[in-house]
C-alpha cells in the first residue's frame, strides 16, 4: 500500500524525463548535429502541450549531473521555465540529481577541496562512476561529510526554490565492487561499526580470530585477480560484515539525503536509482540491500532489462520481482517501459507504478483505461496468501545458488499463477498477515528466526522449503542438520537429497520439502556487468523449472488445497489478485502475444466474494461486460471468453 503522502502516483501515472544537460551531452560527445535545437526544443511550450495531450502527468528535468557550480546553472533558466510551463498545465515536476560522482575536470576548478571528497579503493586509485569511455566521471564517497554538505545545498534548492514534487536520485549505490570506497574515514568508520558490533574482546576474538582490530585489512582486489563476480561464497568475516556495513551505508544515506528534501517539503516524493535487479548479489557487488533502502525511499527507479517479453527460447521475463519489492516496503517503483506488455506490468503487478516515455515508438500508453479505471485501482493492496522470504545473509553471502533457487522458485510461482508477495527477515514479525511461508535455499537463518518458523508452522502455517534451507547459520557457518529438520523430518544424512519431494504434518500446520529445483534449460552464470544492473542469474536464465509440477503441488499441499484464486491458464499467462476496502481485484496479463486466450478459468474462494453474484470484466478497447459468478463447491467460478493482452476483473461490494 502506497503511503499517504504518494497517493498521488497511486494507480499509476504516465512520465516523461528528459535529465541530461546540454553541457553533459556535449562533453560525453554529441550524437546528433542537431542536439541543440531538440535540447532546447524539449523546454518549449509546444512540445510540454504536446506532453499534456498525450496524458503525461509528471515531467522529470536536468538539474545536477556533477559539473559543479556555475557550470550548470548556465542551463537553469530553462530547468525552471520548463517546470513552470509543466506546472501551468498541472504537470507535477521532478529534478535529476545524480550523486555517486563528480565531473572532476570542472567540479575540483571550482571546488578544489573536494579531491577530499572522491573515493579511494583498495588501491589507492580514484574509481570512475561508470566505465569507458566515460574517464571524466569520478566516483565521490557518500558518506563524506563535505560532500553531503555540498548535496544538502542543492536538494534544499530543488524544493524550495523550484517546488518540485519528486527528486530523483541517480547513481543511488555505495559503488562497485572491487571499487568500494576506502578512504580514511569509511575505514574509521567500519573499525567503530566493528567494535559497536563486538564490544567485548571474546566475542571479537571469536568472529575474527583476535581482539584487536586496529589493523585488520578490508577486502582488497587486484585487477588481474580473481574478479568479485566470480566469488561464489563469503564466508571471511571482514567481509560479511563489509558487506552490512556498505549496505547499511547505504540506506543510511538515503535516509539523510531525502531527510534534506523532507525538511523543506514533508510530501516530496524521493526516489532513488539503484537497479534494483533480480537474480545478483547486489548487497555484496554494490553495496544495496532492497529492504533496508526501499523502505528509506518513495519510489525506486528499476532499470535493469527485465522488460516484460516472451522469449524466442519459452523464458517469460518480467519486472514483477521489483514491483513486489516496492509494494512490501511501501513504495513504488519508476521505470521505462518498453512496449505496450510491459506498461500493462505497471497495472497489473506494481500499483499502477510511474511509467517513463523515452522511445516514442516502445511507450504504448492507454490514456482511455487510465482516465476510466485508475480509480478503481486506487488503495489496493496484495491479496496475497504467500510470502516467499528474501533474507539476508543467505543472499549477500552467496552469489549463485540461493540467487537461482529464489528467481527459479519465483519464476515457477509466478507461471503458475500462485499469488505471492516477496518479503524480507523484518518481514517475518508479520508472519501472521500470510497463510504460508516459501524458503527456496535460505540457507543462512538465525535459531530466532527458525524457532519464529517453527511456532508458525505449528499454529496452523504453511512452510515449503527447499535445498538447503536453514543448513547455515547468519553467518553461513554450516550447522551439523538442518535448523528446521524435525519441520522437514529430513536429515542432511539423507541419501540423494536432491531429489527429495516430501510433504508432511507438523502441529496444526504442514510442510513440504524438495531437495531441488530442476533448470528448465541451459543455464548460464553472467560474471560480467551487462547492460546496467545485470549480473548474475540473469534473465536469460529464468526458464520454468522442469519440477514445476512438484513446486505446484507443495503448494498445494501447505495452502490445504485452498488458494485464494486458481487460475486455469497457459503458462504464458500471469495474473495479480488484490483488494481494497470493497472490491476484489483480478489482473490477468498474456505475455504470449501471438496467441489469445480463449475461455479462461478463474475460480475464486467463496469467502473472497461475499455476496457478489457478478463480476465486472474489462478489456481495453471493449466494452466493459458483466460476468456471473457460477456456484461451484467451495469456489465461485468465473469464465473469461477471450483474452488479448489485459483483462481486469473486478468484484464489487463484497
Ligand atoms: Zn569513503
Amino acid at each position: 500500500m502506497i503511503s499517504e503522502k504518494n497517493r498521488w502516483m497511486d494507480g499509476g501515472v504516465d512520465a516523461y524525463f528528459f535529465h541530461e544537460p546540454l553541457i553533459f551531452l556535449r562533453r560525453r560527445g554529441a550524437k546528433r548535429l542537431d542536439m541543440n535545437d531538440s535540447f532546447l526544443y524539449q523546454h518549449s511550450e509546444k512540445h510540454i502541450e504536446s506532453l499534456k495531450k498525450e496524458g503525461i502527468e509528471l515531467v522529470i528535468f536536468h538539474y545536477h549531473k556533477g559539473f559543479g557550480p556555475e557550470l550548470e546553472e548556465d542551463e537553469m533558466p530553462l530547468t525552471e521555465k520548463g517546470i513552470r510551463r509543466c506546472r501551468n498545465k498541472n504537470i507535477r515536476t521532478g529534478v535529476y540529481i545524480r550523486i555517486d560522482n563528480i565531473i572532476t575536470e570542472t567540479f575540483l576548478n571550482k571546488i578544489p577541496e573536494a579531491e577530499n571528497w572522491l573515493a579511494v579503493d583498495s588501491l589507492k586509485n580514484n574509481p570512475y562512476a561508470i566505465g569507458l569511455p566515460q574517464y571524466f566521471r569520478k566516483r565521490v564517497c557518500l558518506r563524506n561529510p563535505g560532500y553531503r554538505q555540498y548535496l544538502e545545498k542543492i536538494i534544499k534548492r530543488a524544493v524550495k526554490e523550484l517546488d518540485v514534487d519528486v527528486i530523483h536520485f541517480d547513481g543511488a549505490w555505495m559503488g562497485l565492487e572491487s571499487h568500494s570506497c576506502q578512504c580514511d574515514m569509511c575505514r574509521k568508520d567500519f573499525l567503530d561499526f566493528l567494535y559497536q558490533k563486538y564490544p567485548d574482546k571474546t566475542a571479537r576474538k571469536e568472529r575474527f580470530g583476535y581482539s584487536d582490530l586496529n589493523s585488520i585489512g578490508l577486502p582488497h582486489y587486484y585487477d588481474d585477480a580473481l574478479s568479485p563476480f566470480e566469488m561464489e561464497t563469503i564466508s571471511d568475516p571482514v567481509m560479511q560484515e563489509w558487506i552490512i556495513f556498505r549496505c547499511r551505508s547505504h540506506s543510511e544515506t538515503m535516509r539523510t539525503l531525502a531527510g534534506y528534501a523532507r525538511e523543506e517539503a514533508p510530501s516530496v516524493v524521493i526516489e532513488a536509482n539503484y537497479m534494483c535487479p533480480s537474480g545478483g548479489n547486489l548487497a555484496y557487488l554494490q553495496g544495496v540491500w532492497d529492504s533496508w533502502s526501499i523502505r528509506e525511499l518513495d519510489a525506486i527507479w528499476s532499470e535493469t532489462s527485465d522488460d516484460a517479453e516472451l522469449c524466442e527460447n519459452g523464458v517469460l521475463v518480467s519486472r514483477a520481482r521489483a514491483f513486489k519489492k516496492a509494494r512490501t516496503c511501501s513504495s513504488m517503483v519508476f521505470y521505462i517501459p518498453n512496449g505496450e506488455l510491459s506498461w500493462w506490468e505497471g497495472i497489473v503487478f506494481g500499483n499502477g507504478a510511474v511509467r517513463f516515455k523515452f522511445n516514442k515508438s516502445k511507450f504504448i500508453p492507454n490514456p482511455k483505461f487510465t482516465k476510466n479505471y485508475k480509480k478503481e485501482l486506487i488503495n489496493s493492496k496484495s491479496a496475497a496468501e504467500i510470502a516467499v522470504l528474501h533474507s539476508f545473509s543467505a543472499l549477500a553471502y552467496n552469489s549463485r545458488e540461493t540467487h537461482r533457487s529464489v528467481v527459479l522458485m519465483e519464476q515457477a510461482l509466478l507461471q503458475s499463477n500462485i499469488h505471492f508477495d516477496i518479503i524480507f527477515d523484518e518481514d517475518l514479525a508479520e508472519l501472521n498477515n500470510y497463510k504460508a511461508l516459501v524458503l527456496p535455499d535460505v540457507e543462512c537463518l538465525t535459531n530466532e528466526q527458525c524457532a519464529k518458523i517453527k511456532g508458525f508452522v505449528k499454529n496452523g502455517g504453511g512452510v515449503l522449503a527447499t535445498e538447503k534451507t536453514s543448513l547455515f547459520d547468519e553467518y553461513r557457518r554450516e550447522r551439523r542438520d538442518f535448523a528446521l529438520s524435525d519441520l522437514f523430518k529430513i536429515s542432511i544424512e539423507n541419501k540423494n537429497i536432491e531429489n527429495i519431494n516430501t510433504h508432511c504434518v507438523f502441529g496444526k500446520g504442514r510442510v513440504a520439502y524438495l531437495g531441488g529445483i530442476v533448470a528448465g534449460g541451459k543455464e548460464e552464470y553472467t560474471v560480467k556487468v551487462l547492460d546496467w544492473g545485470d549480473f548474475g542469474f540473469t534473465k536469460k536464465n529464468w526458464f520454468l523449472p522442469e519440477n514445476t509440477n512438484a513446486i505446484r503441488n507443495s503448494i498445494n499441499w501447505i495452502m490445504n488445497y485452498d488458494c485464494p484464486v486458481d487460475v486455469y491458464a497457459p503458462y504464458t499467462l500471469l495474473s495479480n489478485i488484490e483488494y481494497n476496502d470493497k472490491k476484489f481485484i483480478i489482473h490477468l496479463l498474456n505475455y504470449d502475444t501471438n496467441n489469445k486466450v480463449y475461455d479462461l478459468v478463474v475460480r475464486i474462494r467463496k469467502k473472497l466474494a461475499g455476496t457478489t453474484q457478478a463480476a465486472r470484466l474489462i478489456i481495453p478497447g471493449k466494452k466493459e461486460k458483466t460476468i456471473n459468478l457460477i456456484n461451484g463447491n467451495e469456489k465461485y467460478e468465473l469464465i473469461i471468453p477471450e483474452i488479448e493482452m489485459y483483462a481486469l476483473v473486478i468484484l464489487d461490494n463484497i
